[in-house]
This record gives C-alpha cells, structure tokens and sequence, in this order.
C-alpha cells in the first residue's frame, strides 16, 4: 500500500509544471487529486486521464486564485467529491519581472493576489475540512532567502510573505495535528523558468549542483510533507534548490 492510499488532496495551479507534477506523484502514491487550472483546460484534462489511468480519482477544477469565490469554492467541490480533505498543496504562482520604474501597480497587486492572497484563502477554507494529521504544503521560493538578481523584488517579497505565513500559521494548527510548510524550490525547469531559456544563463552559476531541478524532485518532496513520516516538521521552509541560497 502507498503511503497516500485513500487520502484526498487539492492542489492549486495543477495544469502545468510543478503544479502537474505534484499532481501524478500524490496520484502515483495513492492519493485522490483534485487541482485547479486557469488557461490550461486541455492539458487539465490530459493530466486528469492520464492520473485516472492509476487507479485513483482525479478532479480538474477550473478556478482563478485570484478570485476568492473561485478558490474557496474549488476547496469545497473537493470536500464534496471527495468526502473529505487530507492535504493541501498551494502551488499556483507568478513571477513577473521588471524594472522598478516599469514595474506597475496592477503587476504588484496581480502577484500578491496569486503568490500571496490565494494560499490564505485556501488554507482558510480547507482548515474547515481538515483533521488530525492533515497536511498544508505551500510552494515558495528560494527567492524568498536570496534574490542575486534585479528586478524580482516583488516575486521575492510575496515568498517572504509565504515563509511568514506558514511559520506563524503552524502556531494555530499545530495544536490541531495539523502541519503547514514551505517548499522553496531553486531554479526549476518549467515554463515559467526552462533550463534553456534566455534566463538560465544568470541562473545556472549558482547552482551548486550545475542543473536546473525537474518538477518531479518538487513532487517527491511534497508526497513525504503530505505523508505521515512527516508529521514533526512544522512552519519549515525547506529548500529545494541545487545549492542555489547556499
Ligand atoms: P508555471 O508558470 O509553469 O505554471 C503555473 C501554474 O499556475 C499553471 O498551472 C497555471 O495554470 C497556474 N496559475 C497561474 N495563475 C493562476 C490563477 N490565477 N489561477 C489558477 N491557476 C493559476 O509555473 P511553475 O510550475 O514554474 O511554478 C509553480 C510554483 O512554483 C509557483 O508558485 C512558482 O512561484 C514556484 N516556483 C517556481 C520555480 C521555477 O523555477 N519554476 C522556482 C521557485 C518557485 P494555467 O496554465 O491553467 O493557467
């Protein structure tokens, strides 16, 4: 048996990236998946057959972090599939990137809105589902510890934010049975951040390990924070990062 047979979890931005790659690891070790997409109808559905194909149930739920109605309302549809939440993983993100006299005030709100906004929404309303030994996994950034680059000062503010919350949040849930961490991953190659990307050349130097990370190293650590062996880590923030904050 899997170490996440008959959980039930909800993870937001699931279409693509790291997000799709939490999904089929919660999915391969046994859980029930639902996750969120926006844009990504068909590669939602793609993912929900294909996590269908294990022998597990899958929910694609179009829903806008940004949009509390839309967010709160895709935890509930999961509860209610479901019969219950054990875990939840607040992935979706954005990382926009300016100048600080190009960089406006609706990109600022837009990524506190999503990076920020949207996890307290989710932990908000699944906190009411949740029980003993329940699991609230946040995805940062490394960006939240080291920033060696310009232009990221807003996406490296909104992680700090994340790395806050899930410290303090742990003071109320703990006392729960109930953990909340961050994952802060490095360099990672997905569309927001492809290993052959204009960008990866200012990257890769400060990896330590000499690669970008592939989503499926971000979903390895989530499925062990999802699952009972970690039941003694709380408000961590885990580095995920070839070396990167080192
Ligand atoms: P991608 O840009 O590749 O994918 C983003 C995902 O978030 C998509 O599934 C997208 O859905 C979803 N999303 C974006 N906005 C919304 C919204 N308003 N409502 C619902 N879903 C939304 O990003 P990554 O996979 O690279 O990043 C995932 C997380 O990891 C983010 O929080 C990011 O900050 C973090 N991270 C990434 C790193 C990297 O190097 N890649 C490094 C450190 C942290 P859709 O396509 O359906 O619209």
């Amino acid at each position: 048996m899997s170490h996440l047979t008959q959980k039930s979890a909800i993870v937001t931005g699931g279409s693509r990236g790291i997000g799709a790659a939490i999904v089929r690891r919660l999915a391969q070790d046994g859980a029930n998946v639902a996750f969120t997409y926006l844009g990504g109808e068909s590669q939602a559905l793609e993912l929900a057959k294909e996590i269908e194909s294990l022998g597990v149930k899958a929910l694609p739920i179009k829903a806008d972090s940004s949009n509390e109605k839309s967010l709160s309302e895709a935890v509930k549809k999961t509860v209610s599939e479901f019969g219950k939440l054990d875990i939840l993983v607040n992935n979706a993100g954005v990382a926009i990137m300016a100048p600080l006299d190009e960089f406006s005030i609706e990109d600022f709100d837009k990524t506190f809105a999503i990076n920020v906004r949207a996890p307290f929404i989710a932990i908000k309303e699944a906190a009411k589902h949740l029980q003993r030994g329940g699991r609230i996994i946040n995805i940062g950034s490394i960006n939240a510890d080291r920033m060696p680059f310009a232009n990221g000062g807003v996406y490296a503010m909104s992680k700090a934010a994340v790395q806050g919350l899930t410290r303090g949040l742990a003071r109320d849930l703990g006392p729960l049975g109930i953990t909340i961490n961050n994952v802060q991953p490095g360099p990672v190659n997905t569309d927001m951040n492809p290993e052959d990307g204009p960008f990866s050349a200012v990257l890769k130097p400060y990896l330590s390990v000499g690669r970008y990370g592939q989503p499926s190293e971000i979903g390895a650590l989530v499925s062990f924070l999802a699952g009972p062996d970690s039941a003694y880590i709380n408000g961590a923030s885990l580095d995920i990062d070839g070396g990167f904050g080192n």
